[in-house]
């Protein structure tokens, strides 16, 4: 039985892997992500400080945005998480449901997810911005300290060992540079926990929407050696 299920796990990484590689991004590999998503809710774990936090966003008026959007999205995911993935901020889809990467970008770093040989409910999920901005227009600087504190709150209830930035916006914001993301990526930097807390290892990479919008070859195997050197510091095996 679990010979049968580790053989499942290994086609189904080995299906996202390709997918992703060969550009196939369609209706084939959607389903295959819902069914993945639906499966694992039941197994996303319970934190309360983690939930007191993410009403506290839900009530949150500090900006506009607050005023503005339709839900906020605080993020979600498992509470002992190894790996952080943060994103730049809620578009249509996540204001839509309160849930973090859940449209096309997220389908898309749930198969470098699952890909990685992890699970959705693996990893913690959120956003620099707990808010859309509205028509998805970068976030202004103002809301982004305003809400900055929610993030850093939750990175230290996690206190995972690798964030991963997804993008300029949240590599920028995490690692307080202006560099570009190509400058960035591909090397870990060093987040910085708050005095007295150890530093937090941080791979920038590209953001999955920037991936879909330039859904080369080159940039594909670019994020898939960022991982890998995730997967490598994290002593886990690379697929
Ligand atoms: N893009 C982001 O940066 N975050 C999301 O939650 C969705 C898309």
């Amino acid at each position: 039985m679990q010979k049968d299920t580790d053989i499942k796990k290994v086609i189904r990484q080995h299906l996202q892997m390709d997918e992703f590689f060969t550009g196939g991004f369609g209706i084939k590999g959607q389903k295959i992500m819902s069914k993945e998503v639906e499966s694992e809710e039941s197994t996303i774990k319970y934190s309360a400080e983690l939930e007191q936090l993410a009403e506290e966003v839900r009530k949150c008026r500090v900006c506009d945005l607050g005023y503005s959007r339709t839900n906020a999205v605080p993020g979600e995911g498992n509470p002992d998480a190894r790996i952080m993935f943060i994103g730049e901020a809620p578009g249509g889809d996540e204001d839509a449901q309160g849930r973090p990467f859940v449209g096309r970008a997220g389908q898309l770093l749930d198969k470098i997810i699952i890909a990685c040989g992890l699970k959705r409910s693996d990893v913690f999920i959120g956003n620099i911005l707990k808010c859309r901005p509205p028509e998805n227009r970068d976030p202004a600087a103002e809301e982004i300290i305003s809400c900055l504190p929610y993030l850093q709150k939750q990175i230290e209830i996690i206190n995972p060992e690798i964030i991963v930035a997804l993008g300029a916006h949240a590599a920028r914001t995490l690692l307080n540079t202006n560099k570009s993301i190509g400058q960035l990526r591909g090397q870990f930097h060093e987040y910085y926990a708050g005095l007295g807390r150890p530093p937090i290892k941080l791979m920038p990479t590209y953001h999955t929407a920037y991936l879909l919008r330039n859904y080369s070859h080159e940039n594909r195997q670019r994020v898939w050696e960022d991982m890998k050197k995730v997967l490598a510091e994290l002593g886990l095996p690379i697929p």
